[in-house]
């Protein structure tokens, strides 16, 4: 009988543990949520997780209409999810657990350490315990707080230094959002690191694909059930639940984003909407002082889709107003 963080998995039966991992100072316990879904039938394992940034709530909501309508009588294989996977983030809705020693990105301190900061333990259980004993894995995101972005999977890292490009490429693509980013392993995202948790997932030998969509803090009701569809798609493609993959004719890919930043602060009235095509120069937003007077106009700055814009009413300079996909 295999197991996920001590969770067994049992044929034909859907298994929900809360696995403690750790202790808050009062004394609570840091409990991990984990559900095993043991098809009937032998198959692979696809796990899932999604909240490892605690303010990005649609990829939890994503998992939790999902999972309800997985039934092991139909499965062939096994379904592993953590719908919360970073719980002392989520308890604030911030992106990294706000009270730790030294702000820690999970997703940036991969492949974690057993014996380090909590969240370091945390990236440790998720890798070795989920992601590496998996067939394969999705990693859901959302936009920063204050941003909102496009449904799209990632090709991430975009090469085939592990073999697994192919099988990673097919699951994008089946996953059926309007958009799939090839991303390779080293080059700067936006302004942050490059790397990151699908790279050294991927050097692990556990292929695994970010699905990233929508908004921070909130739920994003708009894109969710193109998460659940993505879910579906990814289970039939991988040949865990009979029936045919929902392709979607209007996906296509894209390789980088610009960003689009503003150079004065005031209030923000946007000119475009997500999924907009732009071209170079076009008026993307205006930002207004508090007299009323427009100080600044952010403009694209190259041909491309809007793929995430800032969803506040005020910035200030240098705020990431949108991210051109190109
Ligand atoms: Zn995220």
């Amino acid at each position: 009988m295999s197991k996920f963080l001590g969770v067994p998995v049992k044929k034909g039966e859907i298994v929900r543990e809360r696995v403690r991992i750790a202790t808050y100072a009062d004394g609570t316990p840091v409990q991990l949520p984990v559900m095993t879904i043991g098809g009937v039938k032998d198959g692979p394992t696809l796990y899932m997780q999604a909240g490892i940034h605690g303010d990005e709530m649609t990829g939890v909501e994503v998992l939790r209409r999902a999972i309800r309508h997985i039934d092991p009588a139909t499965v062939a294989g096994t379904v592993v999810v953590v719908p919360i996977c970073n719980p002392p983030a989520y308890l604030t809705r911030s992106r990294e657990y706000v009270n730790e020693e030294r702000h820690t990105d999970v997703f940036d301190v991969f492949p974690g350490a057993a014996r380090g900061l909590l969240s370091e333990r945390i990236a440790h259980a998720l890798l070795s315990e989920f992601i590496t004993n998996a067939e394969f894995s999705i990693d859901f995101h959302s936009a920063l707080d204050g941003c909102e972005i496009v449904p799209f999977c990632y090709v991430w890292p975009n090469d085939n230094e592990h073999g697994s490009l192919a099988f990673r490429e097919s699951q994008a693509t089946a996953f059926g959002t309007d958009y799939v980013y090839y991303h390779d392993a080293v080059s700067k995202f936006g302004t942050s690191v490059g790397g990151g948790l699908s790279v050294d997932a991927d050097a692990a030998g556990g292929p695994l694909m970010l699905a990233e969509m929508g908004e921070s803090r909130r739920v994003s009701r708009q894109f969710v059930d193109i998460g659940v569809r993505g879910v579906r798609n990814v289970m039939i493609n991988m040949g865990m639940l009979e029936g045919e993959v929902e392709r979607n004719p209007r996906q296509r890919t894209f390789t980088k984003f610009t960003l689009a930043h503003a150079d004065e602060g005031g209030a923000l009235e946007l000119a475009v909407e997500l999924g907009d095509d732009v071209v170079e120069g076009q008026r993307l937003a205006d930002i207004y002082d508090v007299f009323g007077d427009k100080i600044d106009e952010v403009v694209a700055p190259c041909d491309g889709f809007v793929q995430r814009l800032m969803r506040l009413g005020s910035v200030n300079t240098g705020a990431e107003i949108a991210w051109i996909g190109s």
